[in-house]
């Protein structure tokens, strides 16, 4: 077991709050992806988790008991990095093997341990080199092998693929997802990357300015984003303005219906996915404005009403003809940044919907 609390965690530097009342559970064996853009608190987060950093308000707790009063060699945490930070003059197994002889752990021990560590990261066989005789995936490798070789209950990972090319960050990630699975242990992975955060996360908190601004599986967060501001961040997103008044949502030439009613009336931003539109007869009339075609699927530039839109074609779908109009499959409802509700198409836009 290893469960993390944060309950109320605030840090301030020179009066702007870096983190501000931080109320999140991690549970155990959870791998979470802490994600938001530059500056909005996740190393912060990781860093008083790891004892780096000392909170203003609140407490974080691992399976009920504080944490706070603990240094951070005391605390049952390891931390990866995003830069190699691999001790240049040792050799990997002297690298790997360093928090174990802090330790004390018996020589015999430490041989066997370093060697289960190398070879869970993929990397059997390694002892002898020195940091500079490997690639840069090979040098985040052996930094995951350091933190795992001392058998921590939270693994922190700090952006630990952004010094990676983009094909070996996709490799890794899954990898490093797989051991701490294998491991079954809770890890905090802190990234600005969304690509990232989907692709390895059990759960994903989203923070902005120092607020968590939702917490949920991958799935889930790029279906049902609380807030616009998750909404536009993971993923692309159409803000179409619209008008509600009953059941009834207008935008442009789109008309939905809503399922009960929404408690306003007036202005509303409608969201679209671009996979959410849909070229065909009988749509909202749009212009194409360009093609760009990404591999598996095209992206259209339409212009709709007095705005542009992005759509997702399928390769296997026709590019759209002349004179097509765009339909919607699905739409959510943003007031005054939160999501309202969700918005079905109706009437003439209703036929084509899949
Ligand atoms: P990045 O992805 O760029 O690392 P982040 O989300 O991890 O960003 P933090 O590093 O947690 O963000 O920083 C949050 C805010 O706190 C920023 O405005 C940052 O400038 C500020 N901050 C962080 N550490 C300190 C510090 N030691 N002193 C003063 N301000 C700090």
């Amino acid at each position: 077991m290893a469960e993390i609390v944060f309950d109320g965690i605030t840090k301030t530097y020179a009066g702007r709050a870096a983190v501000r009342n931080l109320n999140l559970r991690v549970g155990s064996g959870e791998l979470l992806c802490l994600l938001g853009p530059s500056g909005c608190g996740k190393t912060t987060s990781l860093r008083m988790l790891a004892g780096f950093v000392t909170p203003d308000a609140g407490d974080i707790r691992l399976d009920g008991g504080s944490l706070l009063r603990l240094g951070p060699e005391a605390r049952p945490t390891a931390m990866v990095f995003q830069r190699y930070t691999l001790w240049p003059h040792m050799n990997v197994f002297h690298n790997v093997a360093f928090g174990l002889k802090l330790r004390r752990v018996p020589a015999r021990e430490v041989v066997r341990r370093v060697g289960r560590a190398l070879a869970l990261v993929g990397l059997p066989g390694y002892e002898l080199r020195l940091p500079a005789q490997l690639s840069g995936g090979q040098q985040q490798r052996v930094a995951l092998a350091r933190a795992l070789v001392i058998e921590p209950r939270v693994l922190l990972l700090d952006e630990p693929l952004s010094s990676l090319d983009a094909k070996l960050r996709a490799g890794l990630r899954q990898e490093i997802r797989g051991i701490v699975r294998e491991l079954g242990i809770t890890t905090v992975f802190v990234t600005h990357d969304q690509e990232e955060a989907l692709s390895v996360a059990d759960r994903i908190a989203v923070m902005r300015d120092g607020d968590l601004e939702q917490v949920a599986p991958p799935g889930m967060l790029y279906a049902q984003p609380t807030t616009r501001f998750v909404a536009d961040f993971i993923g692309q997103m159409n803000f179409l303005p619209g008008v509600v008044s009953g059941r009834e949502v207008r935008a442009g030439e789109l008309h939905f219906a809503v399922d009960g009613d929404l408690g306003l009336g007036g202005p509303v931003e409608v969201a679209v996915r671009p996979e959410d539109f849909a070229f065909g007869p009988g749509g909202a009339p749009a212009q194409v404005l360009g093609v760009a075609d990404l591999g598996h699927y095209r992206e259209v530039r339409a212009r709709l009403g007095e705005g542009a839109v992005s759509v997702f074609v399928g390769k296997g779908e026709a590019a759209p003809a002349s004179g097509a109009g765009l339909h919607v499959r699905r739409a959510l409802l943003y007031a005054g940044g939160r999501l309202v509700g969700e918005a079905r198409p109706v009437g003439a836009l209703a036929a084509e919907r899949r």
